[in-house]
């Protein structure tokens, strides 16, 4: 039997205890002595509050305010600077959806908006702004999310996405996907969550049944910036994915500051694939309100690619996409 041991209990203790305070977070990082990154944080924590677990913030380095794991979630006075082209809904998300809490912008794929928290927050995120509370797939939806598949017969996928799809129990889950089942036009599930990397105990026994059990092609996006975020407790549970059929593949954001030298990329992709996880896209940051400051220039990001395809064997190279409003698919970038 393929088993992590975790439970409910387990995750949603871990879940508990993550930080939202930027002051917790900095003592124990001992940079609490930085008055202005301490008062910057706590003002800026105010329109977009810090959250990270615990597990993730033991993976930083002490007494190094440029570690790329706490650059991805500490509020910085920088997201206060408004630029040219950087707006609150730089997707336009808004206008590629049928009904609150799906979207459809590609053929055959339809995007369900499950959950709207996540476990951490990551201070580039292009759903920043998102009002979710209006916009989520709550299971009073489920009738016409379905009647919707039924009325699109080319659809045949549906996208778990949020927030995070994973913060949902695994028995609304396990109802969820039953309730797919009867529709044979659908053959895969994907579920895009950051959990495996930054709560792994969100990885339960029930969970991994229930990948094992349906008849769907169960395909795991996870999204990891940086190989110091990977460590043997992660290297676990993507072992435990993986022999429970999971296909794994991670995402990326190239983020000025965490992950924009070419050893870091190189790491990751290396890493990543000796956990089973398939490097498969490096996205350009989305122009967000506030996100300004994690913007790698295209010079840099060109060099970046060059660098990578140079490196590595092909199949460890990600692709480089960017996500266009109104665009037919992501937009691949070239060197
Ligand atoms: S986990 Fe994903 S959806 Fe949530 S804040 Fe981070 S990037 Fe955004």
């Amino acid at each position: 039997m393929i088993t992590t041991g975790y439970t409910q209990k387990d995750w949603q203790q871990a879940l508990a205890t993550a930080l939202n305070d930027p002051v917790d977070l900095l003592t124990m990082l001992e940079l609490d002595q930085l008055t202005e990154v301490v008062q910057a944080a706590e003002r800026i924590s105010q329109l977009f509050p810090l959250r990270v677990p615990l597990s993730f913030v033991k993976k930083m380095r002490k007494r190094c305010l440029n570690d790329p794991l706490l650059r991805q979630v500490l509020p910085l006075q920088a997201e206060a600077t408004r630029a040219v082209g950087f707006v609150k809904d730089p997707l336009k998300e808004r206008e590629f959806s049928p009904f609150k809490g799906i979207l459809h912008k590609y053929r055959g794929r339809v995007l369900w908006m499950i959950a709207g928290t996540c476990a951490i927050h990551c201070r580039y995120c292009f759903r920043r702004h998102y009002l979710y509370s209006d916009h989520i797939f709550t299971r009073s939806k489920w009738q016409s999310g379905l009647n919707y598949l039924r009325q699109n017969p080319d659809v045949d996928e549906v996208i778990f996405s949020g927030g995070d799809p994973l913060l949902i129990k695994d028995t609304i889950l396990g109802e969820l996907i039953e309730e797919l089942t009867h529709l044979k036009q659908i053959k895969r599930i994907r579920i895009h969550t950051r959990l495996p990397i930054v709560l792994p105990e969100r990885i339960t026994d029930n969970f991994l049944q229930l990948c094992q059990q349906t008849r769907f092609q169960i395909v795991l996006v996870v999204h990891c910036n940086h190989a110091q975020e990977l460590d043997q407790h992660v290297a676990k549970i993507l072992s435990a994915l993986r022999a429970a059929r999971v296909i794994l593949l991670n995402q990326t954001v190239l983020l000025k500051g965490v992950n924009d030298h070419l050893s870091d990329l190189v790491e990751l992709s290396k890493q990543l694939f000796a956990m089973h996880v398939i490097p498969y896209y490096i996205h350009q940051l989305d122009p967000v309100d506030g996100s300004k400051h994690f913007e790698v220039t295209e010079l840099r990001r060109k060099r970046l690619m060059r660098g990578l395809l140079a490196s590595l064997p092909g199949y460890m190279v990600p692709k480089f996409v960017q996500e266009i409003p109104g665009g037919a698919s992501k937009e691949w970038l070239t060197v």
